[in-house]
């Protein structure tokens, strides 16, 4: 039997991933931080992107930051060559081998793989690179500034090469405690006398704050053209590109005369006669049903050039979203739709949906194809 590849004849709704906006992205990064060097920050199959996307897109980074070791694994069976950074460094003891045999540089957080570290110090530990994380106010993950000299110092004396590293709790914020400010004069603090190069810059400190980026940078959502604080405007700007486009169609219509309502619930009321598209797109796809009515959806024009925006109206549903086409007369069954992209900033879904553009991205769902361009 001649086992035939199935033509995806199937519900029209995809996400396009644009490497060149990716390149653009990492481009503005370097201008942005011409000092600095970039980990590119892949953490989440490249925020839902795919890996595949982000080494096409992303080559000419410095590093890739991600946590998976299978995700660096993947990397280096796909001829990646350059630095990769295990972000959360060893989730067990067992890893280091592998974690050594691929190459990985790696974060060190925690007493516990710090000991791990020093009972492997004969074997190849003279060829890691450690980014040791200091808790400089975050309270997340690291050492506390007390407890990171003594682990620098046992590290060292092992024969690992260290690097300085810490987190931003607030840099997309102001007023806010622990401000950059009080996160960076901690950090100062705590490796005065200890010499290494330093990493602390995420995408917020690299567009707000570069006079503390440190020697390696590590943006994530930024390269992905959205914005730190989940508000588009703050980006707009910046000369930053969305690489994900979530696309899709109206697959039917529905005339409403004055006073009906539309799906689960009846949330939309039509307050006249009016069409209502629906657009095969749901929450099982990522789309996210907290979407209030009004969540912007652009509409191509029927000429094919240029579109409006319509409005969601109705309960967003597992397979379907219900707009409002009285701005688009022209609109019919097969008009092409963007739920997010160039023409709709995910920060405006995620605003509308009480969340941030970083987790709407990341929770595209298995079952949309991806088209990497
Ligand atoms: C996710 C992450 C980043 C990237 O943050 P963005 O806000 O996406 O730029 C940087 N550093 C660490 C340690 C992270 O976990």
């Amino acid at each position: 039997m001649v086992s035939m590849a199935i033509p995806s004849i199937n519900r029209p709704i995809s996400a396009v991933i644009d490497t060149k906006a990716f390149r653009h992205n990492l481009n503005r990064i370097r201008e942005l931080a011409p000092e600095s060097k970039v980990w590119s920050v892949i953490k989440a199959k490249g925020y839902g992107h795919t890996l595949e996307a982000a080494l096409q897109g992303l080559g000419a980074t410095d590093g890739f930051a991600l946590l998976d070791i299978a995700d660096a694994q993947w990397l280096r069976d796909h001829d990646w060559n350059g630095r990769i950074l295990l972000l959360e460094g060893l989730f067990h003891q067992a890893e280091l081998e592998r974690a050594v045999a691929l190459g990985c540089d790696m974060v060190v957080h925690s007493e516990k793989q710090v000991a791990w570290l020093e009972s492997y110090a004969n074997h190849a530990g003279h060829s890691i690179n450690i980014f040791l994380k200091l808790n400089s106010g975050m309270n997340r993950l690291g050492f506390r500034p007390e407890q990171y000299r003594n682990a620098f110092h046992v590290l060292h004396s092992a024969g690992y090469r260290l690097h300085h590293m810490t987190h931003f709790a607030n840099a997309d914020q102001v007023d806010r405690y622990p401000s950059v400010g009080e996160q960076v004069d901690c950090f100062e603090q705590a490796i005065q006398g200890l010499e290494a190069a330093t990493s602390l810059g995420n995408s917020a400190a690299i567009l707000w704050h570069r006079n503390y980026l440190g020697d390696w940078i590590r943006p994530g959502i930024m390269l992905y053209g959205v914005s730190p604080t989940g508000v588009f405007a703050d980006i707009v700007r910046s000369d930053l590109q969305a690489v994900m486009t979530l696309n899709s169609e109206i697959i039917d219509i529905q005339h409403l005369k004055k006073g009906e309502h539309v799906g689960y619930g009846g949330r939309f009321e039509a307050p006249e006669d009016m069409k209502i598209g629906v657009i095969a797109c749901g929450y099982a796809d990522g789309y996210p049903r907290q979407a209030s009515d009004g969540t912007p959806v652009w509409v191509q024009s029927a000429g094919g050039d240029g579109g409006v925006i319509c409005p969601v109206a109705g309960q967003v549903s597992m397979d379907m979203i219900t707009i409002d086409l009285r701005g688009a007369p022209q609109a019919m069954i097969g008009s092409k739709v963007e739920l997010w992209g160039n023409e709709v900033p995910v920060d405006d879904v995620a605003h509308m949906s009480g969340t941030i553009g970083y987790e709407l991205i990341c929770a595209l769902t298995a079952r949309v194809p991806v088209a990497v361009t």
